[in-house]
């Protein structure tokens, strides 16, 4: 069966043609075809919604059975209705996604939150395949998300979109865009380290310089306490660390693992399935019948 996939970030929208043989099996989910093309979130909403439409037809979408949708933003699971959205993409909030899909191309629209969506990717196609247990994935990126899939069946209530990003790490420490001080997300990111390292993370990673290397050495530190501190609270089987900075874990990953090891014993994995996370599964959530009502 072929279904659309779709992942809109900030930056690109990402989508992919994906044939599966057997909704189960990960080994059968394929993808035929892949494409990215600009967000224009500044834009605002229309010209978000114009790209994603842009995207889709980009394929020859009559064929397939329906489409997927992984967002930026809060999602309503059972109306597939952007609820929130920061303005990152201008007026997205309320915009009821599925509802405007469906109408457009005649099809099955659902449409999932992106960082639930590449949990599900990572979980049961990427970096927790083939394991079993709860899954606890960290996105590093702007800010750190971090979510947890606690079982075998999927919606709303096996999936936890928690706001650990925003548990204070250092009391009194640094001033977070959330109004309270010390969030790990002001210590844990691709924000906090450009800008507190280095802008170029590339240069970060292969620095020489002594503070640039403590910089580094707390940053290893932090995640690895954020990480133990909540695996203690919900004892996930695996971890898997995402988001843009897990691109570059070829220069970090071992100098990081040395001082997690110190700390938790939680098995723990880079994501595998880079940018593809999101498109994969969303579609993975569909046909694993997470859409009662959508
Ligand atoms: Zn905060």
């Amino acid at each position: 069966m072929l279904t659309i996939g779709v992942d809109v970030g900030g930056t690109n929208i990402k989508s992919a043609l994906i044939e599966v043989g057997d909704a189960k099996n990960g080994d059968t989910y394929k993808i035929l075809e892949f494409v990215s093309i600009p967000t224009d979130a500044k834009k605002g909403r229309d010209a978000v919604v114009a790209n994603i439409i842009k995207s889709i037809e980009h394929f020859d979408w009559k064929i397939c059975e329906a489409i997927a949708v992984a967002t930026a933003g809060t999602v309503d699971w059972d109306s597939g209705e952007v609820t929130y959205a920061t303005e990152t993409i201008p007026n997205y909030t309320g915009t009821a996604l599925s509802k405007i899909l469906s109408e457009h191309f005649n099809k099955r629209v659902v449409v999932i939150n992106d960082a639930v969506s590449a949990l599900i990717g990572e979980g049961f196609l990427g970096a927790g395949k083939k394991k079993s247990g709860s899954v606890m994935m960290f996105t590093i990126g702007t800010g750190l998300g971090a979510s947890l899939l606690t079982g075998e069946t999927l919606d709303s209530q096996t999936i936890l979109d928690t706001k650990l990003g925003h548990f204070i790490l250092h009391e009194e420490g640094r001033v977070c865009t959330c109004g309270q001080r010390g969030c790990a997300e002001q210590y844990v990111s691709a924000t906090a380290l450009k800008r507190y390292g280095n802008d170029n993370l590339y240069q970060l990673f292969h620095t020489s310089d002594i503070s640039q290397k403590k910089i580094l050495s707390d940053f290893y530190k932090d995640l690895s306490a954020v990480i133990s501190r909540s695996a203690e609270l919900y004892n996930p089987s695996l971890v898997v660390i995402g988001g843009g900075v897990i691109e570059m874990s070829e220069y970090w990953w071992q100098s990081f693992l040395k001082e997690y090891r110190s700390k938790c014993a939680t098995p723990i994995s880079p994501a595998n399935l880079g940018n593809k996370a999101g498109v994969l599964g969303s579609v993975y959530a569909y046909l694993n019948g997470a859409f009662k009502n959508q």
